[in-house]
């Protein structure tokens, strides 16, 4: 035990770089679930998201965004700066995430789709949970140009639901929505409380989180005409902020891959909404080299302590 603790306070020496320039870790997340889900592997639980976050809390320092992006800027980032961030507004985010954010005295900041919020589902989720309740051997999806799928196994529903968001993420959104609906109509009782309610986003702000804008639709942007790109973060931006009663200063691009999900040009549209700086998907860690409006991050998805301060160095030293 005392091994495994000198070793893991070593790990967290190598990456704050050995005195090097200093950078900044920004981990994403997406769900904090009640227990392992085999269809959501990339998913932690609420058991590896709380020692996750000890040891964050014990070797590495953690700060909200604006702190982060703050002191990138003015070069006084501490060793190992670390800002903790949620995408799309799941409802685990409020029940099982803020507990143990607090537990730790951590602070995050949850990027918000809303027009999920209340009784929404996106996409996938419908993809995912209709997968899970489906009974039938396979799913025919032929009709759509995207052919037949086992469901027979747990392993074939896991790998049908990889190829079919795989196939439908970049088609346009109206085609993406009806071929999630159609599989949705084929299974009952699909859960409509995936995603938290405007008063559970305002708790999370009353109990010191931050919150940020991440499009009404989630949409692949660089899909979308300029117009519906404005819209799509402007009307985000105003329907947050008059929720919360003040400003939001960080965007997360939905996706978020450079020149994949959202292109260069279109940070253009973030800066003129008048947001401070954005993040991507991007992998890595930022240091002043980086773009404010395409800070990169990046999912600490492992499955032991040692893996997880392995990956810390590794991401540090990588770029
Ligand atoms: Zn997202």
């Amino acid at each position: 035990m005392r091994f495994i603790l000198f070793f893991l306070r070593c790990l967290a020496s190598l990456a704050s770089g050995l005195g090097k320039k200093k950078k900044l870790f920004i981990l994403i997340y997406h769900r904090v679930l009640d227990a392992p889900d085999y269809l959501r592997p990339g998913e932690v639980d609420i058991n590896s998201f709380d020692w996750q976050m000890d040891l964050l809390s014990k070797h590495f320092n953690v700060l909200s965004l604006e702190e982060g992006v703050n002191r990138l800027n003015t070069h006084t980032l501490p060793d190992r700066a670390v800002c903790i961030t949620f995408d799309d507004g799941y409802q685990d985010n409020y029940k099982n995430a803020l507990p143990i954010l607090k537990k730790h005295t951590l602070k995050s900041i949850f990027f918000i789709a809303s027009n999920f919020l209340n009784d929404g589902r996106m996409w996938n989720d419908s993809v995912i949970e209709s997968i899970r309740k489906l009974n039938c051997a396979s799913l025919n999806l032929t009709k759509f140009g995207l052919g037949t799928f086992d469901l027979t196994t747990d392993q074939d529903k896991v790998s049908s639901v990889k190829q079919i968001i795989t196939k439908i993420k970049y088609l346009p959104l109206n085609e993406r929505e009806k071929i999630a609906n159609h599989i949705a109509k084929l299974a009952a009782d699909l859960p409509n409380d995936l995603m938290m309610t405007e008063v559970q986003v305002k708790e999370l702000r009353a109990q010191g989180m931050d919150i940020g804008g991440h499009t009404k639709s989630h949409p692949i942007l660089a899909t979308l005409e300029p117009e519906e790109v404005i819209d799509e973060i402007a009307d985000n931006k105003t329907f947050l902020e008059s929720l919360l009663g003040e400003k939001i200063i960080f965007f997360a691009y939905p996706n978020g891959k450079p020149e994949i999900d959202y292109l260069k040009n279109q940070t253009e549209y973030v800066k003129q909404a008048g947001y401070q700086a954005a993040v991507s998907t991007e992998w890595g860690v930022a240091d002043q080299k980086w773009d404010l409006f395409q800070l990169p991050r990046f999912t600490p998805w492992d499955t032991s302590p040692v893996k997880f301060m392995m990956r810390m160095v590794y991401m540090f030293f990588r770029a």
